[in-house]
């Protein structure tokens, strides 16, 4: 029986991850649930964003599955996620995007996993408001450690699930320095990792042209933080939209899968939030934790489930509740 962390976060938050829940012991898989909030739920009932109670599950736990949360804008909060990934070095946020049957896109045949720098760059928190001169400084701090880091686990990523080629963004004609770092961690990588047997780069505007021309030429993408924040949901938006497309935030010894998608406030508490992307991400975490048998039975009925628009929510073009589609695919993992 593995113990995870569960938060289940605010908006839409409670009710996917009750639909996970429910698919999960459906399933019989091997899973305890300790479930903590985050977000404006926590701060409401505990007075913090990020309750000591949670941390002291994560650290004990190792590994956490988390609805969206809402930190509140303009009140001097720290973003919860930004706080979780660099208090843990969760240094990888792994994203998968794959073509499904049944989800309607112009794009066919994609199956592409990008791997973003998750700490560092842009979003390092190294900010400067000098309030006399007028002047805002976002700085863009990236470290050799953390760059060989993040391209050393999209190659093994790559080998160890017989993927071919590794292809890095990076804006390195202009950003020469982060650039060259990146360029040089890849070709470290990539010599220790033979069986991928090809490495290129590419500029990331060029990238960005390329990903919506022709998709299926990319296998595994790793990049810096800002450019796969972008990139990601980019690549979401080619097979169907961030309510199905998972996530993972991975260090090297706590991981926290999340959806990608925020607490969607416009349809929260009605039943038509598509708990697709969170379950997506559990599937993920069964993989982590070794359980691939559940997972893959599990994704059998969900695409089963795609497949037949009536069973789907209305995001899908389907008429379904939350709770309905999880029944969909409870009844078919019988
Ligand atoms: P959002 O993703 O919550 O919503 C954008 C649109 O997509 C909305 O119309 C929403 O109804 C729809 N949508 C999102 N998820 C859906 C789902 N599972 N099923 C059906 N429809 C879905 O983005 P937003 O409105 O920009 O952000 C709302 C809040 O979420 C903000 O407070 C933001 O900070 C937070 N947020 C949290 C995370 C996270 O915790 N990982 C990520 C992004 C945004």
């Amino acid at each position: 029986m593995h113990l995870v962390t569960l938060i289940p976060g605010d908006g839409i938050g409670p009710e996917i991850t009750r639909a996970v829940v429910d698919i999960f012991t459906a399933a019989q898989v091997p899973v305890q649930w300790e479930t903590h909030n985050a977000g404006e739920t926590a701060l409401a009932e505990s007075g913090q964003l990020l309750p000591q109670t949670l941390f002291d599950s994560l650290e004990k736990t190792r590994v956490g599955l988390k609805g969206p949360v809402t930190t509140p804008v303009g009140k001097g909060f720290r973003s919860v996620n930004i706080t979780l990934r660099q208090k843990y070095d969760l240094y990888q946020n792994v994203r998968p995007a794959k073509t499904t049957p049944g989800v309607e896109t112009p794009f066919k045949g994609i199956d592409l996993v990008l791997f973003r720098e998750n700490t560092e760059g842009l979003y390092a928190g190294l900010e400067l408001w000098d309030e006399r001169l007028g002047i805002a400084d976002s700085i863009s701090r990236n470290t050799v450690v953390g760059c060989r880091k993040i391209c050393r686990a999209a190659f093994a990523y790559a080998a160890k699930h017989g993927r071919k080629h590794v292809t890095l963004a990076h804006k390195g004609n202009i950003l020469k320095q982060a650039g060259k770092l990146m360029i040089d961690a890849c070709r470290e990588a990539s010599a220790e990792f033979p069986e991928v047997t090809f490495y290129d780069d590419r500029i990331i505007d060029n990238m960005c042209m390329q990903l919506v021309n022709k998709p299926q030429q990319f296998d595994v993408i790793v990049t810096t933080n800002l450019f796969g924040d972008i990139l990601s949901d980019l690549c979401a938006g080619l097979v169907g939209g961030l309510g199905v497309v998972s996530g993972a935030n991975i260090g090297d010894d706590l991981a926290i899968f999340e959806a990608v998608h925020g607490s969607a406030p416009d349809i929260a508490g009605q039943g038509k939030a598509n708990p697709t992307a969170l379950l997506r991400s559990a599937l993920m975490m069964l993989e982590h934790l070794g359980e691939k048998s559940y997972a893959e039975r599990i994704e059998q009925a969900l695409n089963e489930t795609l497949l037949n628009k009536d069973q789907c929510t209305g995001d899908l073009g389907g008429k379904a509740s939350t709770t309905e589609f999880a029944q969909y695919i409870i009844d078919k993992l019988k």
